[in-house]
C-alpha cells in the first residue's frame, strides 16, 4: 500500500514518585507519644501553629493534643519527607483497616491539616466500559483496572468521549522495551499514550493500576487512587489527538481505496494531499493550539515540560478536582468551562 506519511510516534509518559508507600514508622506509638514527637519535630523545623481546615474550607488553630490521631501521623510523616515550603502533601494514613485521606499544606511557621475520609477501592465489571476498545498484552484486566478506567471515562463529557471513540486501551505488565529506553531517567513509567502511524494506544502498566499506596488524588472528602490522575492525564492526550486520529483514518481509507497513484481519481489525490498537508503542519491538535495561545504555564510541575503536558495535567485536574485546578490556575479552569473545544 502506498504510504505517504511517515509518522513519528508521539509518546507521553506519566510517572509518579515512588518510595512513598512504606509503612508509617509511628504506627505503634500511643497518642501521647505521637503528640510528643510532633512537638519536638515542629520545634526543629519552625512550625509554630497548626491549623485544621474543615470541609467548608475554614481553618481553626488547634493545639497538638487536640488533633486526631491520623492528623498527628500525617504531620509526622511530612516531617520525615524533608518538606518544602508552600507544598501540598496528600497522604493516605493507615487507621485500623482503612487508609484515611489527609491533606497537609506546609507553610512554615504554620501547617494546615485537612482530614478527609477513607479511600474506597475502585472496582467495576468489564460491562461498565464502552467507547474504548480493551486489549491486553502480557497482563490481564481485572476488576480494579476496569474500575479505574470506568471511573475515568465516567468523568468525560460527551464530546470528549466522541474524540476517543475506538481508542485501544492495552493492559501490559510493563512498557515495551523500546518505549522504556526512550524515557529512562524520567522517573518510573506507569502509563502512556502512544500515537503511531498505524495504531494509537493508551497503555496501562501494573504500576498504573496499582497507583501510589501512600498518597491519593482528588479532594480529601472524596479521595481517589493516584492512578486515576494518571489515567485521566493519558486520556487527555488521547482527547487532544482525537481529531488527528480521525484525519489519519480518513487518509488511510483513501489509500486503501486507491492503492496506487494511477488508480486515484483527481479528487481523491487532491483530498489526500490536503489532508497530508494539514497533517504535516506543526500543530496537529487545535486544542493544544488554543491552549498555547492562552497559557504558558502548567497547574503542576510535571506539566511544565510542554504545552501538551500542561494541557493533560489541567485536563486531569479539571475532571478530578476542579477546585484544585481553580486554585492553581483559575484562568485554565474558566477556559475549560467556556472556550474549550476538543
Ligand atoms: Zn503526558
Amino acid at each position: 500500500m502506498l504510504r505517504l506519511l511517515p509518522l513519528l510516534p508521539l509518546l507521553c509518559a506519566a510517572t509518579f514518585e515512588t518510595g512513598d508507600s512504606e509503612p508509617y514508622p509511628h504506627e505503634s506509638f500511643s497518642d501521647k507519644q505521637l503528640a510528643r514527637s510532633l512537638k519536638k519535630a515542629n520545634r526543629a523545623s519552625g512550625i509554630e501553629e497548626i491549623l485544621v481546615r474543615d470541609e467548608r474550607g475554614e481553618t481553626q488553630a488547634k493545639k497538638t493534643r487536640e488533633l486526631p490521631r491520623v492528623g498527628l501521623s500525617a504531620l509526622l510523616r511530612v516531617h520525615g519527607l524533608s518538606p518544602a515550603k508552600d507544598t501540598v502533601y496528600r497522604l493516605l494514613v493507615p487507621a485500623e483497616d482503612d487508609r484515611i485521606a489527609i491533606v497537609v499544606t506546609w507553610e512554615p511557621p504554620r501547617a494546615v491539616v485537612e482530614v478527609g475520609v477513607a479511600l474506597e477501592p475502585l472496582h467495576a465489571d468489564q460491562d461498565a466500559i464502552s467507547v474504548v476498545v480493551l486489549d491486553q498484552d502480557g497482563a490481564v484486566w481485572d476488576g480494579a483496572a476496569w474500575g479505574l478506567l470506568a471511573d475515568a471515562l465516567s468523568r468525560l463529557t460527551d464530546v470528549e468521549l466522541k474524540r476517543i471513540e475506538g481508542l485501544r486501551v492495552v493492559r501490559m505488565e510493563a512498557p515495551p522495551p523500546g518505549v522504556r529506553a526512550q524515557i529512562e531517567g524520567d522517573g518510573r513509567l506507569v502509563a502512556l499514550y502512544d500515537q503511531r502511524d498505524d495504531q494509537s494506544s493508551l497503555i496501562l502498566t501494573n504500576y498504573a493500576v496499582q497507583g501510589n499506596l501512600g498518597s491519593f488524588c482528588g479532594p480529601a472528602a472524596d479521595p481517589r487512587p493516584t492512578s486515576l490522575h494518571t489515567v485521566l492525564h493519558e486520556l487527555g492526550h488521547a482527547v487532544h489527538q482525537g481529531r488527528f486520529r480521525a484525519r489519519l483514518q480518513e487518509i488511510r481509507a483513501l489509500e486503501s481505496a486507491f492503492p496506487t497513484p494511477e488508480g486515484k481519481t483527481r479528487e481523491a489525490i487532491g483530498r489526500h494531499m490536503a489532508l497530508t498537508k494539514e497533517h504535516k503542519s506543526e500543530e496537529v491538535s487545535p486544542v493544544i493550539a488554543a491552549w498555547k495561545a492562552q497559557f504558558d504555564s502548567s497547574p503542576t510541575e510535571y506539566g511544565n515540560t510542554s504545552a501538551p503536558e500542561a494541557f493533560a495535567e489541567a485536563f486531569a485536574l479539571y475532571h478530578l478536582d476542579p477546585q484544585a485546578l481553580h486554585r492553581a490556575m483559575p484562568d485554565a479552569h474558566a477556559w475549560f468551562e467556556s472556550d474549550y473545544d476538543p
